[in-house]
Parts: C-alpha cells; sequence; structure tokens
C-alpha cells in the first residue's frame, strides 16, 4: 500500500489545478488518473475559452470563480509557459428580442464584476469581424482563448518539480474508511491517505458515492463540435457566439478561433443516458451547420476536417432548467472528504480559483506547513520548445544542434522529429499517440492524422523499442495496430 497525506482523483484541469497548488507544501501529495494520461476528459474536449463571468448567474459561485479566474489566467499561462491569447469575443444579436438579452447579459456582467463589456452597434462590429451577420452585438475584450492540453500537462509537470507522484491508468474502483485514513482501491494497486479530493469530473457522483457519499447525481449532457480548416481563421479573428437563446443548454451555437489556429463550431446541448457516448451524430452536425451559417454566411461545407464531443456533468435533469452552482464543499457525511462535483462550464476559466478553494476547505482543521528555502518550490515551469513559429535563423540554429528538428513528422503544422521525441520523453512518461498529438498538436491540422499518424507510430516503435502491436493510441489496452496482415 502506498501511503500519502493527500491524494486528489482525476487529472482534469481541476484536479491538475489542485496537484499544482498543493505542491507549495510540505507533504506527501498524490493524484490518481484512471486514464493513461491527463486531460483525457472534459478538460480535453470543450471549447477552451476563457469566459469573462457574464453569462453566470450573479451571486452564484460559478460566477465568483470565472471572474477571479479570468483575471488571473494570463499571468497563470505566463507562468507554465501555455500560449493563451486575449482573442475578444463577440455575442451578436440578430433581432430587437436579442439586443434585450444582450443588455441583461450587460447588467448580469456588471453585477459579476466582470470587465471589458461594452455594447456595439451593426458598423462597429462589421468593422471587428466584417464576415459576421447580425444587427449588433456585445464586445468582451476579457474573453481569451488557451491550450487545454498544455494547461494541464504543464500544471502537472510544474507540481512534480515540486515533489507531486502522479499514478496514470488508475482508476479508482473502491473507498474505505480505516480510523482516520481512506484506503483507496484502484485497478493497479491500493493507496491510502488523510484527506482524499474528490475531481472525478463527470464521475465525481460516483467517486463521492464509493466514499460514503450518496447524495449526488450528475446528468451527461453532450456538446457536439465541427473542427474546421484553418483558413477559415481568415473569416474570423475572434470567437463569435449568438445571443442565448431561452430554454436552450450551453451558450449556444458558436465559432471557436481556437488559439491552435483551427476554428470550431458547437457545442450543441443534449442530455444523454451514456456517460462515455462521445459520439457526433448527422442531426446535431447538420444543425450545427444551420446555425453558424447564421452567423457566418460565407462558412462552407468542404471546410469542415472533422467533429468531436464533449460531455458536461450537469446537476440539473433535462428539463429542471439549466442551473446548477459548482458544489465546493468538505461532505457533511465523510470528514476529510472534499467534493468538487458539477464542474461544468466555466471550469476551466475558474480551475486555478476552484482548487485554491478546495485546497482552502482541506487544509482547514489539517494546515500543512509552506515549503521554504530558495529552490525547494518552484511556482514557474518551461515546456519544450516549440519549432514552427521560431525565425528561420533560430529554426537553423535548432538544426545544427539536433538534425532531428530538420526532419518535419507533421507537415499541416510543422512538428519535428524533435519534438515528437522530446513529447515520448515527457516527465509524466506518458506514451500514447494521443499523449503526442496533445504534446505537439500533431493529426489537429487538416490531414487529420492521415500523413503524421504513421511516421509518430514509427519514431514510437523506434524510441519505446516496441513492435507495431505495441504502440497504445490512447488507453490502456488501446493498440493502434491489431496484428499483421502481411
Ligand atoms: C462542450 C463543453 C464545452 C466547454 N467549454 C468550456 C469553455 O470554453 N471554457 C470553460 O471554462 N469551460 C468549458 N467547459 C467546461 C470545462 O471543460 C469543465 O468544467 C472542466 O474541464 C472540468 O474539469 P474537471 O477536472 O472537473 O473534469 P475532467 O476534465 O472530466 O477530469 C476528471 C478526471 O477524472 C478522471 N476520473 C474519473 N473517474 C475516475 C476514477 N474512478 N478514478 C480515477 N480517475 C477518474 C477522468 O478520467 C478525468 O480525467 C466546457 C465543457 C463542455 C462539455
Amino acid at each position: 500500500m502506498k501511503r500519502f497525506d493527500i491524494i486528489i482523483v482525476g487529472g482534469g484541469a481541476v484536479g491538475c489545478a489542485i496537484a499544482y497548488t498543493l505542491g507549495r507544501y510540505d507533504a506527501r501529495i498524490a493524484l490518481l488518473e484512471r486514464e493513461l494520461d491527463v486531460a483525457m476528459g472534459t478538460s480535453g474536449k470543450n471549447s477552451a475559452v476563457v469566459h469573462a463571468g457574464f453569462n453566470n448567474k450573479p451571486g452564484s459561485l460559478m460566477a465568483k470563480l470565472c471572474v477571479e479566474g479570468n483575471k488571473r489566467f494570463e499571468a497563470v499561462c505566463k507562468t507554465l509557459d501555455v500560449p493563451y491569447k486575449k482573442s475578444g469575443k463577440l455575442i451578436v444579436g440578430f433581432n430587437e428580442e436579442d439586443m434585450a438579452v444582450i443588455d441583461a447579459l450587460l447588467e448580469d456582467g456588471r453585477k459579476n464584476g466582470a470587465i471589458g463589456l461594452k455594447k456595439i452597434g451593426r458598423e462597429e462590429m462589421k468593422a471587428l469581424e466584417p464576415n459576421i451577420e447580425g444587427i449588433g452585438a456585445m464586445l468582451s475584450s476579457d474573453t481569451a482563448v488557451f491550450d487545454p492540453f498544455l494547461y494541464c500537462i504543464h500544471l502537472c509537470e510544474a507540481a512534480m518539480q515540486n515533489g507531486v507522484s502522479f499514478f496514470m491508468g488508475n482508476e479508482v474502483l473502491g473507498i474505505r474508511k480505516e480510523r482516520e485514513s481512506f484506503v483507496i482501491t484502484t485497478c493497479k494497486d491500493e493507496y491510502q491517505c488523510k484527506i482524499l479530493i474528490n475531481a472525478a469530473g463527470l464521475y465525481a457522483d460516483m467517486v463521492s458515492a464509493m466514499a460514503g457519499d450518496d447524495r449526488f447525481r450528475q446528468y451527461p449532457c453532450r456538446g457536439e463540435y465541427y473542427i474546421l480548416d484553418e483558413k477559415v481563421s481568415k473569416l474570423l479573428s475572434r470567437p463569435v457566439y449568438p445571443a442565448p437563446r431561452k430554454g436552450v443548454g450551453g451558450l449556444g451555437v458558436h465559432f471557436t478561433t481556437a488559439i491552435d489556429g483551427s476554428v470550431l463550431i458547437g457545442p450543441s446541448a443534449e442530455y444523454i443516458e451514456d456517460r462515455e457516448d462521445y459520439a457526433t451524430t448527422q442531426t446535431v452536425m447538420d444543425q450545427l451547420l444551420r446555425e453558424a451559417r447564421l452567423l457566418l454566411p460565407a462558412l462552407k461545407k468542404d471546410m469542415i476536417i472533422g467533429s468531436y464531443s464533449g460531455i458536461r456533468p450537469k446537476l440539473v435533469r433535462k428539463g429542471e432548467g439549466n442551473f446548477g452552482d459548482f458544489v465546493i464543499e468538505e461532505s457533511p457525511k465523510a470528514e476529510r472528504l472534499i467534493h468538487l462535483i458539477g464542474i461544468e462550464s466555466p471550469g476551466l476559466t475558474a480551475s486555478m480559483p476552484i482548487a485554491e478553494m478546495a485546497v482552502g476547505i482541506a487544509l482547514k482543521n489539517t494546515p500543512l506547513k509552506e515549503k521554504k528555502g530558495k529552490g525547494v518550490y518552484r511556482a514557474e515551469y518551461r515546456g519544450a520548445a516549440v519549432f514552427a513559429p521560431l525565425s528561420p535563423e533560430k529554426q537553423d540554429r535548432l538544426i545544427e544542434k539536433d538534425a532531428n528538428y530538420g526532419e518535419v513528422v507533421c507537415r499541416c503544422r510543422t512538428i519535428t522529429k524533435a519534438e515528437t521525441l522530446e513529447a515520448l520523453r515527457n516527465p509524466l512518461g506518458v506514451k500514447s499517440v494521443v499523449g503526442v498529438k496533445n504534446r505537439v498538436h500533431a493529426m489537429m491540422g487538416r490531414c487529420q492524422g492521415g500523413y503524421c499518424l504513421p511516421k509518430i507510430a514509427e519514431i514510437m516503435m523506434e524510441e519505446c523499442g516496441v513492435p507495431p502491436e505495441g504502440i497504445t493510441y490512447r488507453s490502456d489496452g488501446d493498440a493502434l495496430f491489431s496484428g499483421r496482415l502481411k
């Protein structure tokens, strides 16, 4: 049995931010994640927008933590070397009714303390986004886009440099109380801790029930997306949303100009039965295209290069309205069990204040000493070198030092063999194709892996010393190749 002071269940944005926050304390901390990498749940399947906080119910925890998260996000990304861009965003109205909704959003934003909001007329809107249709809009200049994969990965790698332990591929199957401790059984091992932090996202209600608190039920609500070619980013320079409609879950079908250059349409909002049903469906895809064309009439079907979906953990059932606030508390049924339940949007934006609130609750009755002394604790983290944005001179210098920078693996994004190798040598020890994809962003361009996937497979065979059948795509037992044909 492995013994720790605090164990976090779940390696999404929230669990990773908690691990990072706890890294400053002199204690034995561990994170258990059922997948082989972090950001494999909802944190890797969303719009990746840093919301400003005008869309959340005034007075709610969601509103408070979103506004706080937005104000700090840029600094956090700088500290952790995570791509971030203050793109701003437009909420567009098509008629006077929509403009009244925009007025209400402005008022909610003011109550929530959100900054950088203003109503603009059609002319100003057209000057910002000439290809967008509508009669006017709200401009939110403090909305941003960022890279959610590198955010989670760098939070963990920074936490690791501060002594936090990570156990991937460890699904929590059972939790029992033994005197003052929790004993956690995973699919691989047994762990013991004094404080248990449940950041299991979509499964947080189930993990909570395992620990003796069965008061919660989360309802999965799927959001489907189209991925558009990078060339669409010439038509749009910031995320564009429609004014939200009553009774429709989520923020409405919008365009997101993602940090990696692609553009997304979505998400839809549909309650589903199965928490693992990440399908994208013809009906919703048709709906996305229809709604998106109202905003951007120049949108064409041949601009679509892929699709995906993410699932919201809703605390309200279908038809009960859309609002269920974040639950961040010590369980009244199990002392020293800290819950994070119903962490749907804006959970990424708010992840750092959520983490700090959870840590504050966890340490209220069990204070820990902060690490002292030079070099003992490091908040900053630097990621691997990224080749494509460098000047030709700097690229030449890298190639001179390491010839693998001269070999391009992903042609859509100019990602090199050296970067792929660096991704495979990651501190968390992740050796999957998706692990490489999420670190270097290969397989995300126009070819969606058609050209680079075989090259990545070859590099993995060489670097990891495995046969083709030994290459893991995403999860344990998820082989990329099933066997040889000849
Ligand atoms: C369609 C969509 C769009 C969104 N867009 C935005 C946006 O633009 N901006 C924003 O701020 N927020 C957005 N969100 C919300 C945001 O993505 C989530 O709030 C956030 O990612 C939640 O993070 P988490 O760490 O709580 O959960 P997760 O990312 O789901 O992490 C939980 C982790 O726990 C692990 N786990 C589960 N059960 C177990 C177990 N038994 N044992 C071990 N590990 C386990 C999972 O594998 C997972 O990695 C969006 C969400 C959706 C669905």
